[in-house]
């Protein structure tokens, strides 16, 4: 809680106890209507629960003071009148909460009222958007956002275009079945990154899309579902497990992380006779099962919040009944917050090697989730105006997914009040106009120090032309001495110069000339996808020299002709790759580049003999490579050394594959290739042939 809010509620007589309940009901309202409806909250999801635990706590021990409309006693709602409104048929509410294993026992000891042995499910608590789905005699006939747990949106047409979602099921049940919307985390870094207005997390991008206008733009997004409830009209089955594996039957999404927990076997696997759909462990491993769950939750590739401990039987859980918040057979058991609030300490603008400018948010240093936060990418103005920020603001900071961190909100104006951070005008490090380009600002000055030093970083790096002993310092002065000014240079200038600057004796500055005259063995594969080229990386020069486009000259003539076509012809090359090609294939000052690499000896044509001439051992073979190998770190290494002489590279066992090199742990390559007898070739085998 803010000092400010703590000021407001300091005080601890009776009627100060009474205000403060009317403060707290009108504030958590304010917020709801900013989180659920305007998208754009205002505090952290932590500092809103903490208010709400306060109020409940005040609630009950003012019972008559409590206002029938408190946030504590109905769903928070995010209704808009955008969409169709449609009644529920069931309860669609949200959950209690608790937040340490002490309090879990407790609420588990109260089942106990009605269900002498509980047997509990416990289900991932998915970080997405609520719907519910309604089946009539087996056909989707509508989806519904939860809105205020009576009353929703109709978002059928949307949801409709989610793949996971059944539009006919197995059988021709009458069911409403609930589930979570969602979007995975990987696929939210890309399409975040690629959206001119950022959202903060996904599951602000995944609600956004469902209420769209424009299912064919919903259809785009790759949304996913899990369902968790079903309440079916004609069938009465007496547990959740067996609701759940009814679900899973007639061709719903489950979370398979779901596990069930009884005392006697028999509350739950009896029930659906065995047959071990969820695994079953006992009640007294709840506890060691939570903490497990939430170590490993940051390798899930979707978010969540907490875990859900169910009830498992359905006419117990009636006994118990429903709150108009929550029901009384469910609790969320919220894991440890991935936010921490921070200050804005300054704002920096980064240039990167396109030239786009970044402005990024230096915090004071805040732990979140294990690791230090102390830069937050703010992408561009557009960002920073939806969050209303200026330096010296007090934020609250996520860590999504625990990987990349994100201001949330402002909980706090600083000395700015409501000033909103500006970017500059001008490229902080060649002082060239910034110009627009979508949502961006661009420095368009092909000579900038730090877009030039952006290339030649990316270009010399392990996964690129790997140049050993090119390390960020000699960079920086080779470009802040104007030594280099483009990375053709590498190669053309004589960079025993450096010998003069401090620190770069002869025996250093040899040692860099080594590390770039051996990169001009890279494949034409490697050279292509290190010049940086937007949309042109490695999967996609592979991608081209597997459809046949295998030299400069095969590149150019498709560039030059515009042919379009024959790009958006090869699996895997979509339209904005395709217009990247042809926009940076034409361009004067790429091919000046390519022309300068491929003079200086680098390899323009796939397979082409480089430095070395080595003799072309391989010719004629197809090699496919599996598992780690002590001297090929990483293992592109091995497959440059096949392609340098002569053979091909593929990446699964098929008919014309001629060798396997296997190294440890290999995969069901391993395997593949004993049944089809391919000749399998071992690490010191291999380092052999190499010699030949
Ligand atoms: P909730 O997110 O705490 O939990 C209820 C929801 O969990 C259900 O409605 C359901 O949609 C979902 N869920 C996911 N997996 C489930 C599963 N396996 N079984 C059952 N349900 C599952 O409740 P809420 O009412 O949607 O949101 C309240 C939370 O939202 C607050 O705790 C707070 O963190 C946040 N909030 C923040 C603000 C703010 O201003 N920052 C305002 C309002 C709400």
């Amino acid at each position: 809680m803010s000092k400010k809010q703590l000021d407001l509620f300091s005080g601890s007589s009776d009627e100060n106890e009474i205000d403060e309940i009317k403060t707290l009901t009108d504030l958590l309202l304010k917020y709801q209507h900013e989180y659920y409806v305007l998208n754009k909250p205002s505090v952290s999801d932590r500092e809103y629960d903490s208010l709400f635990d306060r109020l409940q706590f005040l609630e009950k021990k003012y019972p008559q003071y409590a206002s029938k409309n408190s946030p504590t006693k109905r769903v928070g709602s995010d209704l808009t009148s955008d969409l169709p409104d449609v009644k529920h048929t069931i309860p669609v509410l949200s959950l209690d909460k608790v937040y340490n294993t002490p309090d879990l026992l407790k609420w588990i000891e109260k089942l106990k009222k009605h269900s002498s042995h509980p047997a509990l499910i416990v289900e991932e608590k998915i970080d997405g958007v609520s719907i519910v789905l309604y089946y009539k005699d087996g056909i989707l006939e509508r989806a519904v956002t939860r809105g205020n747990g009576e009353t929703g949106n109709d978002v059928t047409a949307n949801v409709k275009t989610i793949g996971a979602v059944p539009l006919k099921l197995a059988e021709k049940v009458t069911v409403a079945v609930r589930g979570e919307i969602y979007l995975p985390l990987k696929m939210f870094t890309e399409i975040n990154q690629s959206l001119d207005n950022k959202f903060a997390n996904p599951r602000n991008l995944a609600a956004g899309t469902i209420r769209r206008i424009k299912s064919s733009e919903v259809g785009k997004m790759p949304l996913n579902i899990f369902v968790y409830e079903g309440y079916f009209e004609d069938l009465d089955i007496p547990t959740h497990y067996e609701i759940l594996k009814k679900l899973h039957d007639l061709g719903f999404r489950l979370n398979k992380k779901a596990m069930a927990f009884a005392d006697s076997d028999n509350d739950i696997s009896a029930a659906c006779n065995s047959c071990n759909f969820i695994p079953v462990l006992k009640i007294a491993d709840i506890v060691s099962y939570i903490a497990k769950e939430e170590k490993e939750r940051k390798n899930l590739d979707y978010e969540i919040d907490g875990l859900v401990i169910k009830l498992d039987n359905i006419s117990d859980r009636e006994k118990h009944g429903y709150t108009g918040h929550h029901p009384k057979w469910a609790v969320a058991y919220k894991f440890e917050s991935s936010e921490a609030e921070s200050t804005v300490n300054a704002i920096d603008i980064q240039i990167g090697r396109t030239g786009r400018a970044t402005p990024v948010a230096k915090i004071t240093p805040v732990e979140i989730s294990g690791s230090v936060v102390s830069n937050v990418t703010l992408h561009n103005q557009d960002y920073i105006d939806f969050l209303s920020l200026s330096i010296d603001d007090k934020v609250t900071v996520s860590k999504r997914g625990d990987v990349i961190p994100a201001i949330e909100n402002v909980v706090e104006k600083g000395i700015h009040g409501s000033h909103i951070w500006k970017m500059a005008t001008k490229c902080p490090f060649c002082k060239t106009d910034l110009m627009p380009d979508g949502a961006h600002l661009f420095c368009k000055n092909d000579l900038c120090p730090e877009r030039v030093k952006g290339q030649i970083l990316f270009f010399a790096s392990k996964d690129q032309m790997n140049i050993e002993n090119l390390g960020f310092e000699t960079v920086e002065l080779l470009v802040r001495e104007k030594i280099i000014t483009n990375v053709s240079e590498l190669y053309v200038k004589d960079l025993s110069v450096l010998e003069k600057y401090e620190g770069y004796a002869q025996k250093k500055t040899e040692l860099i000339k080594r590390g770039i005259e051996k990169s001009k063995e890279k494949p034409f594969r490697t050279v292509l996808s290190s010049l940086g080229i937007p949309d042109i990386g490695p999967k996609v020069c592979q991608l081209l020299i597997e459809a046949g486009i295998n030299s400069i000259e095969a590149i150019y003539e498709i560039a030059e002709n515009n042919n379009t076509e024959k790009l958006l012809g090869i699996n895997g090359i979509g339209d904005k790759t395709a217009q990247s090609f042809i926009k940076y294939f034409n361009d004067i000052k790429i091919r000046e580049t390519i022309k300068k690499l491929s003079e200086a000896g680098l390899s323009m044509k796939e397979g082409q003999a480089v430095v070395g001439n080595l003799n072309q051992t391989f010719k004629g073979q197809s090699w496919c490579v599996t598992g780690s190998f002590d001297n090929f770190k990483p293992r592109t290494i091995a497959e440059d050394e096949i392609r340098k002489r002569g053979g091909d590279v593929v990446t699964q066992i098929s008919g014309k594959t001629t060798h396997l090199l296997s190294g440890q742990s290999p995969g069901s390559k391993h395997e593949k290739a004993l049944k089809a007898e391919i000749k399998i070739v071992s690490e010191q085998e291999f380092l052999d042939l190499l010699k030949q």
